[in-house]
């Protein structure tokens, strides 16, 4: 049989008494059998290594494109791929302002393959999800990239979570996920014996993935498509329109004060992420709305020896507000963290942009946030929710907590701290999280567009969303394919 059985003796922590008898897989999904298909297993981290930029000073040489694309996480970099894909005659950059392209939310997530449950049907979020995903495995496997699909339990632990449960198989069906199943608690048992549930549903779809080497891989094509330059270490600050109609971008190097570098571009999509409203600013948009919202989500992961203690995705119901909260367990194909199952994140508002850790604090940051009514109205309404974010990222027992709801197995010697991601997200006016992506179109009389809201899953929905994006700016920009 597959399961090894340890007994664990009773462990107390200052949140629960845990007695469980803690049954560990010998193997993840995909391990074991015949070789892992995937770059890191293939080659080992150092193949992987190399697709990152070998000299992030090497450039094409000049500096006036047909686009611009600023921001080189995977909304930028598979935006350009497409662009790229349709018009065999465009030369395009991307400027990104960290030394290497993913640096932020790309580089710095659960590294799911989200099957679009989560997604009002009909929005673009539930159509380039579902796209998406199927373009993501698609693409991680041509190109031997790790990726599994290793299925995903959405838990309800009574039963009006089993509500949920149902709400969310009704809405993952109307967005055309397929295999989705309501289980009973028995079944749960039978496929995750640490998991305790009342009834659970089961995604065969869901996968994980490393965007960042996803990231990476698009990146390495860009460049080898020889039409194609990525300029990093370029934060752009200053976007002009010139006497031809074209936008020069003016920046140079974060934070630094050194020489100003130039870009000029006839067209210029901006994919910033955190930044994208005060990039849209910056272009002429409408800074005042969408006001981004940060948060940081922080994970813990399983120690070596209990990464197999859930062998899939276990994720609480969603608890509303519309932001992403609650811990759920992932196995990872992501050498950064060890391959091992990670547990988070949490959602804590952040004082900075940035803010990987509690103390990082940016005055404009907060500033920003106190003058946001939609983000006021949102924590008002709240108001409990989101102090115990804030308490739970910096408390583990409460953390762990979260976890034990649903896998009571866990306990404090399971885990060791991991990494910490930061998530941009704008609130509509009355508090609620923007339910969809947002592109601000025209801007700089017809030469910007703005990508304005790309929170979960933008990662998994990317290929997707480049399709949209250059679907908006074929009509905007007057492109014709030939
Ligand atoms: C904790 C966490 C967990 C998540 N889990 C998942 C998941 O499991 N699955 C999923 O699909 N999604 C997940 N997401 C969401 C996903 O990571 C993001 O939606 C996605 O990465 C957004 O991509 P992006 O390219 O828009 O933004 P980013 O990756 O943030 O890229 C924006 C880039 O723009 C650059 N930039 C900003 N300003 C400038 C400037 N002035 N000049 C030049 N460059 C600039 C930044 O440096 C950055 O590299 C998660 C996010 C977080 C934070």
């Amino acid at each position: 049989m597959y399961r090894l059985i340890l007994t664990r003796r009773l462990h107390t922590t200052n949140a629960v008494k845990v007695t469980q008898k803690v049954k560990l897989f010998d193997q993840l999904p995909g391990e074991g059998g015949k070789v892992k298909k995937g770059l890191e297993e293939l080659l080992g981290p150092l193949r992987a290594a190399n697709f990152q930029n070998p000299n992030p000073l090497k450039t094409v040489g000049y500096d006036h494109f047909d686009v611009a694309i600023v921001g080189g996480g995977i909304v930028g970099l598979a935006t350009a791929r497409e662009i790229l894909k349709r018009y065999p005659d465009i030369k395009l950059t991307v400027l990104e302002k960290e030394s290497d392209v993913a640096g932020q939310q790309t580089g710095h997530n659960s590294g799911v393959i989200h099957a679009g449950l989560y997604y009002e049907p009909g929005s673009e979020m539930a159509h380039t999800c579902v796209r998406g995903a199927d373009l993501m495995y698609e693409y991680c496997e041509k190109n031997d990239l790790p990726v599994e699909r290793c299925g995903k339990l959405v838990v309800a632990c009574n039963k009006k979570e089993h509500e949920q449960v149902e709400k969310l198989y009704r809405q993952g069906t109307a967005n055309g996920v397929k295999g989705l199943e309501i289980i009973n608690s028995d079944k749960v048992t039978e496929l995750e014996p640490n998991v305790k549930a009342y009834s659970a549903l089961y995604s065969p779809n869901t996968g994980i993935v490393n965007y960042w080497l996803v990231s990476q891989c698009i990146a390495d094509e860009l460049r080898k498509s020889g039409r194609a330059d990525i300029k990093t270490s370029f934060e752009a600050k200053k976007f002009e329109k010139t006497y031809d109609g074209q936008v020069r971008i003016l920046g140079g190097e974060k934070i630094m004060d050194g020489p100003t570098l130039s870009v000029t571009a006839k067209h210029v999509i901006t994919c910033a992420g955190l930044y994208s409203d005060r990039l849209a600013t910056l272009t002429g948009g409408n800074g005042r709305k969408h006001k981004i919202v940060s948060f940081r989500g922080t994970y813990y992961q399983l120690k070596p020896e209990y990464r197999t203690l859930v062998k899939r995705n276990i994720y609480p119901v969603p608890s509303g507000g519309g932001i992403p909260v609650g811990v759920h367990f992932t196995p990872t194909v992501d050498v950064r963290r060890g391959h091992q199952t990670i547990v988070g994140p949490g959602a804590c508002i952040t004082f900075s942009r940035e803010g990987y850790r509690f103390f990082d604090i940016k005055i404009k940051d907060v500033w920003d946030n106190v003058m946001n009514g939609a983000f006021w109205s949102f924590a008002i309404k709240n108001f409990t929710l989101s102090l115990g974010e804030v308490y739970r990222d910096l408390n583990k027992n409460a953390f762990l907590k979260s976890g034990q709801k649903y896998v009571p197995a866990l306990t404090g010697d399971m885990v060791e701290p991991s990494f910490a991601g930061v998530m941009a997200q704008v609130f509509e006016k009355g508090g609620v999280a923007a339910g969809d992506f947002i592109v601000e179109r025209n801007v700089m009389d017809g030469l910007i567009l703005n990508v304005r809201n790309a929170p979960s899953p933008a990662c998994t929905a990317s290929f997707a969303i480049g399709e949209m994006i250059t679907n908006c700016a074929e009509k905007d920009f007057n492109w014709k394919q030939q």
